[in-house]
């Protein structure tokens, strides 16, 4: 920060020089080693002149960053997310850039913007993750990754989102304090899922998927409690319930009483629906939550006159990250590798070097 402060010193007097040469009419050189340690040594002897979190000017910012002679003398190595360019499929355009720009993109589409910064920094590594699992698995013919968060991750283009200064900052730092890091298992790169909101308790992979993943499974999710889909209700009509089940299952019987329609529910370790018996047929909790809309699979029903409601809690499939139970633990003072090993018990974070 210091460095950042006096560099905007520097550069601040840089400009005034000029300016006042530019206004005066009088080329005189700009003695700009002197000032840096003038300014430095003003810089130095005063307490603290800046308060705390406030950034210089965007303007001078800019500035800074692209003034290679300024902050980059030498040639300075790339890094891991900025010497690996991908292709993201964004709608019909395919773009080129840097992993750096692209997981300051998804955390811009998959994070509010006052998430701490330590939860912004397991999200990242999850995210890195994530992406170098789906370019492994060339799921994309013409690109490595897309912007549908339903396919792959959500992504907004962090130079043309007009971000606030923090913002950016913050996007930035998350990526750049986390850069090259993967999460593994067994040297492996691992399937790091992850979604909004868990409800209290997230759910194993098995209970979703079918397939067993050893650090994919179900942990307690407390903190949560402020996000805004916590709770959820979908209030269905009566008709439209009964048709849309059978179009599902045609030999479903729901007819009489509607008490009568509901039978044995199964629930998973996460808390979630497993199976649920409805009209004499064995419906999955994952069936139940894409046919209805639901929020996730952790549901009661509740049947009124008219209505049959889903009441909800979480939001996803639940299974591996939480994005606001992670936040909650940042809050707390957790550290985002804490939050990663809580989230996917077993695995380890490797740093990848650039190629
Ligand atoms: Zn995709």
């Amino acid at each position: 920060m210091k460095k950042v402060l006096i560099m905007a010193l520097v550069v601040t007097a840089f400009i005034f020089s000029i300016s006042a040469m530019v206004a005066n009419g009088v080329k005189q050189p700009v003695e700009t080693e002197l000032s840096a340690k003038e300014l430095y040594q003003s810089v130095v002897s005063l307490e603290d002149p800046e308060p705390e979190g406030e950034k210089a000017p965007e303007d001078l910012q800019e500035f800074n960053e692209t003034s290679p002679e300024l902050n980059l003398p030498e040639a300075v190595p790339l890094t891991f997310d900025q010497s690996t360019v991908i292709q993201v499929q964004d709608g019909d355009t395919v773009l080129e850039i840097p992993m750096d720009t692209y997981l300051q993109g998804v955390l811009l589409g998959e994070m509010p913007a006052s998430f701490e910064l330590e939860a912004m920094k397991a999200q990242a590594v999850a995210a890195r993750t994530f992406t170098l699992k789906t370019m492994e698995s060339k799921k994309h013919e013409q690109s490595d990754v897309c912007t549908d968060s339903a396919c792959c991750q959500a992504w907004e283009n962090p130079e043309t989102s007009n971000l606030i200064p923090d913002h950016q900052a913050k996007l930035a730092a998350a990526v750049s304090q986390t850069d090259g890091q993967v999460l593994t298992y067994q040297d492996s790169l691992i399937d790091a899922t992850y979604f909004s909101c868990s409800g209290g308790l997230t759910e194993s992979a098995v209970a979703v998927w079918g397939n067993d993943v050893p650090y994919l499974q179900s942990v307690e999710s407390p903190g949560e409690e402020n996000a805004a889909r916590y709770e959820g209700e979908v209030s269905v009509d009566k008709g439209v319930f009964v048709s849309i089940l059978a179009s599902a299952k045609p030999e479903v019987r729901l007819t009489g009483d509607p008490q009568t329609w509901f039978g044995e529910v199964i629930y998973t370790s996460g808390g979630g629906v497993d199976t649920m018996e409805i009209g004499g047929c064995q419906f999955s909790g994952p069936q139940l939550r894409s046919l209805f809309g639901l929020n996730s699979t952790m549901f009661t029903i509740e049947e009124t006159e008219e209505t049959i409601i889903f009441h909800t809690k979480g939001f996803g499939h639940r299974v591996g990250l939480s994005q606001y139970g992670a936040n909650a633990r940042a809050a707390f003072g957790e550290k985002y590798d804490q939050i990663l090993a809580y989230y996917y018990g077993g695995t380890q974070i490797k740093t990848l070097s650039p190629t």
